[in-house]
C-alpha cells in the first residue's frame, strides 16, 4: 500500500447486543479517501493475509466508489442469534417487516431439541408465508446434517446454509435432502470461491462483501459462479454496510432475501444516520460517519488497530512501513 490515498481513520468499538460469532464486541478502522469511506474490521480470527481482501474492499469503497444501482432498496432477513424460543419469537415481531428470517443452529453446547425450538418458535412468529433459512456455520457432519435438515424442514425451510464445514460434504448432504444448499464460508473462506460450483455443492452462493475483497469482486463471482446470490454482511456498522448494499443493489437479479440486517445486532453505529429497516428492506444510501455518534475506541483499541493496519498493508507491499 505504498500508494497510499486514506486521508483520515477513525477506529471504531461497538458492544454486541448479544454474543454472535463468539464476539461481544465489534471493532474496525473506517477509512476515507476521495470516494468516500470504507469500512475494514476483519475479525481478529482472520491473520494478515486472510485480512487482506478486507482491505482491498475498505479500498475500493475509499478511493474507487460502486458501480450504480439496478434497483433502489434490497429485502432483508431477520438474524436470529442462538438464543431460546420466547426470544427468538420477540427478535422476528421486532423486525420491522421482514418476511425471512435466518436461524442460527447447531451452536456449541447447546441440543438438537434447542435447535428445533427456535426453528418452531420462529415459525410460528413469521406465520405460514414467512421463509425460514437456517445457517448451521459448519457445525454437523454429514449424517447429522441430514438428519436434521429433514427434522427442521418440519416447518418448511428455505435453505440451510453452511451445514457442514468442507465442499466435499456439503455436496454429500446436498445429494441426500430436498432443501436447497447456501454456501458461506466455503466460498469466503476458500481458495477457490468457485469450487462449490464446479462440485454441485450448493444451490445458493452467499456473498459478503469485504472476506471477498470488495463489490466488484463480489460482481464478478456472482457472475462466474452461476447461481443466485445471497449478500450477507460481516457484522459491520453502517458504513460497512453500504457495501453490502451497493452490491445487492447492483446484482442483475436479487430473488432472496439479504442478510443485511446485522445492525440491529450491535448496540451503537458510527454515525447518526444509520440504516433503518423499513416493510424488511434497506433503503441504498451511503452513509457518513460523524465524530460526535461514533463509537469511539479506547487508547489501547486504537494502537491495536493501527499495528493491525500497518502489518496488513506490509502483506500487500513489504515495501511499506
Ligand atoms: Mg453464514
Amino acid at each position: 500500500m505504498a500508494e497510499c490515498q486514506i486521508v483520515d481513520a477513525i477506529v471504531f468499538s461497538i458492544p454486541m447486543r448479544t454474543r454472535f460469532r463468539g464476539i461481544d464486541v465489534r471493532e474496525g478502522v473506517l477509512l476515507r479517501g476521495a470516494a468516500g469511506w470504507g469500512e475494514w474490521s476483519p475479525f481478529w480470527d482472520y491473520d494478515d493475509a486472510e485480512s487482506l481482501p478486507w482491505l482491498a474492499a475498505a479500498r475500493e469503497a475509499a478511493e474507487v466508489g460502486w458501480p450504480a444501482p439496478v434497483r433502489s432498496s434490497v429485502p432483508v432477513n431477520v438474524t436470529v442469534p442462538a438464543v431460546g424460543p420466547e426470544q427468538a419469537a420477540q427478535i422476528v415481531l421486532a423486525s420491522a417487516g421482514c418476511r425471512t428470517a435466518k436461524v442460527k443452529v447447531a451452536e456449541p453446547g447447546q441440543t438438537e431439541a434447542h435447535d428445533l425450538a427456535r426453528v418452531e418458535a420462529v415459525r410460528d412468529a413469521l406465520g405460514p408465508s414467512g421463509r425460514v433459512r437456517v445457517d448451521a456455520n459448519g457445525g454437523w457432519d454429514v449424517d447429522t446434517a441430514v438428519r436434521m435438515v429433514r427434522l427442521l424442514d418440519r416447518v418448511g425451510l428455505e435453505y440451510v446454509e453452511q451445514p457442514c464445514r468442507t465442499v466435499e460434504e456439503l455436496a454429500a448432504v446436498r445429494r441426500r435432502v430436498d432443501v436447497p444448499i447456501a454456501a458461506d464460508e466455503s466460498i469466503r473462506r476458500a481458495e477457490d470461491p468457485l469450487r462449490v460450483a464446479r462440485l454441485a455443492a450448493a444451490d445458493i452462493a452467499v456473498l459478503k462483501v469485504q472476506p471477498l475483497g470488495g463489490v466488484a469482486a463480489c460482481l464478478r463471482i456472482a457472475q462466474q459462479i452461476g447461481l443466485p446470490v445471497v449478500v450477507s454482511s460481516a457484522l459491520e456498522s453502517s458504513v460497512g454496510i453500504a457495501a453490502g448494499i451497493a452490491l445487492a443493489a447492483a446484482l442483475p437479479e436479487l430473488p432472496y432475501a439479504c442478510g443485511l440486517a446485522t445492525l440491529a445486532l450491535l448496540d451503537g453505529d458510527v454515525t447518526s444516520n444509520p440504516f433503518v429497516v423499513v416493510d424488511g428492506a434497506l433503503a441504498v444510501s451511503r452513509p457518513v460517519p460523524d465524530r460526535a455518534s461514533s463509537v469511539t475506541a479506547d487508547e489501547n483499541t486504537v494502537r491495536r488497530w493501527h499495528e493491525r493496519l500497518q502489518a496488513v498493508r506490509t502483506v500487500d507491499d513489504p515495501r511499506s512501513t
